[in-house]
């Protein structure tokens, strides 16, 4: 059967209820705002937008254990608190607590079995990338690790080859975790070290266990690192790795708190860089795994300004109609954002950043502090998967 033209997006207001109240980092307010521009964009009428329904219990036990899954449903943050990951200031328990985690599970699961299936070629899911929840604790205001079931729900249906790339400015860890020791699930994660950043892991040597050595790949990368430096780490880490091993299926998470403006991490990236990335997993899923692409969120904490750009970028990307860095954003929703926060919102989809960078192919420098990171994951993982570290 031939996959349906149009790409899938997932969505449902409902998915705005996972909240875990005023003041908490993660405000469904990003969503909304996203939404809205995506919206404005006419991009609605280019997806075929679904709304997801919570999974069921035998579906979060691909990755989640059953004792964890009845604390969460019962809204109970166990004794003590810290033992389940919840309670506490990261993530505090909300009413329905459950559903709403497991919908958003719903979406990108949905999402992988479509495009695993080949009944759609690409989708994505913004409410979605809640990548550090573990098999049995929340993590980093995340409860459910949809991204995890939805791989391991492709997975269960025969795939054999699923590349997980993750640009979220925090490693990946539970994603990793999940897949550590299966040569099935590739994980690459980019992001800012561990050293000054949660979750305080995801270094080059941490490679996957011994089942699985080269499988996971982190690159860690110095507070700071800006637009041309990412965009370089994120291609001379992940093109070869992809041409090399061919997946069936690429999962990325596409965090947008990488962006300078975001208030919890060090990072220096903009939106015109995001949307590069996102173009640039596109074009991989497209050479390498027969377009087949399932998109997510993640984390993002600049509410206004970046998350809402970086996520309809994304989103008009996978809906095969990017939108040009230049271009205003509709008075439509300059008018929602005014209306709703008594601020002026941006006014172009652009920061005026160039997202062009130096191919790896064209030389490193030792004393470069992100070429140095670039070239320690490449020394860790690259001769796993016969690749030479240091030519493409
Ligand atoms: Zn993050």
């Amino acid at each position: 059967m031939a996959a349906d033209e149009r790409a899938m997006l997932l969505w449902t207001p409902e998915l705005l209820s996972y909240d875990f109240g005023p003041g908490h980092p993660m405000s469904p307010l990003r969503l909304r705002l996203t939404m809205e521009l995506v919206s404005a964009f006419g991009l609605l009428d280019r997806l075929d937008v679904v709304a997801p329904e919570p999974v069921d219990d035998a579906t979060l036990r691909l990755v989640h254990e059953q004792e964890y899954i009845d604390h969460v449903r019962a809204e109970d943050a166990g004794d003590p608190p810290s033992r389940w990951g919840l309670g506490g200031p990261d993530n505090p328990v909300f009413a329905h607590m459950h559903e709403a985690s497991a919908r958003i599970v719903g979406g990108t699961v949905a999402a992988t079995r479509a495009v695993w299936r080949g009944e759609k070629v690409r989708a994505v899911n913004p409410a979605g990338g809640m990548h550090h929840a573990m098999a049995r604790s929340a993590s980093g205001f995340c409860v459910y690790n949809d991204v995890a079931v939805g791989i391991a729900a492709a997975l269960a249906e025969g795939a054999e080859r699923v590349l997980y790339v993750d640009v979220d400015a925090h490693h990946g860890d539970g994603v990793e975790r999940a897949f550590w020791d299966d040569p099935r699930v590739l994980t690459i994660s980019v992001h800012q070290t561990g050293q000054s950043v949660f979750p305080g892991t995801g270094y080059a040597q941490d490679a996957g266990g011994p089942r699985a050595r080269g499988f996971a790949v982190n690159v860690a990368l110095p507070p700071r690192t800006a637009d041309a430096a990412w965009l370089r780490t994120i291609e001379a880490i992940v093109e070869p790795l992809a041409q090399e091993w061919r997946p069936q299926l690429v999962v990325s998470q596409h965090g947008a708190d990488a962006h300078g403006r975001d208030p919890i991490t060090d990072l220096d990236i903009s939106v015109d860089a995001q949307r590069a990335a996102a173009l640039m997993v596109c074009d991989l899923a497209e050479r390498f795994a027969e377009g087949r692409w399932v998109a997510t969120g993640g984390g993002g904490y600049d509410l206004v300004s970046t998350v809402p750009r970086a996520w309809t970028h994304l989103v008009a990307v996978v809906a095969g109609a990017p939108i040009d860095p230049g271009s205003p954003t509709p008075p439509a929703w300059l008018e929602y954002v005014g209306d709703l926060l008594g601020r002026d919102g941006p006014a172009t989809m652009t920061e005026g950043r160039p997202a062009t960078f130096r191919p790896w192919e064209e030389g490193y420098d030792p004393e470069d502090p992100v070429d140095r990171a670039i070239l320690a994951t490449r020394r860790s993982v690259f001769p796993e998967h016969g690749l030479d570290p240091l030519v493409r």
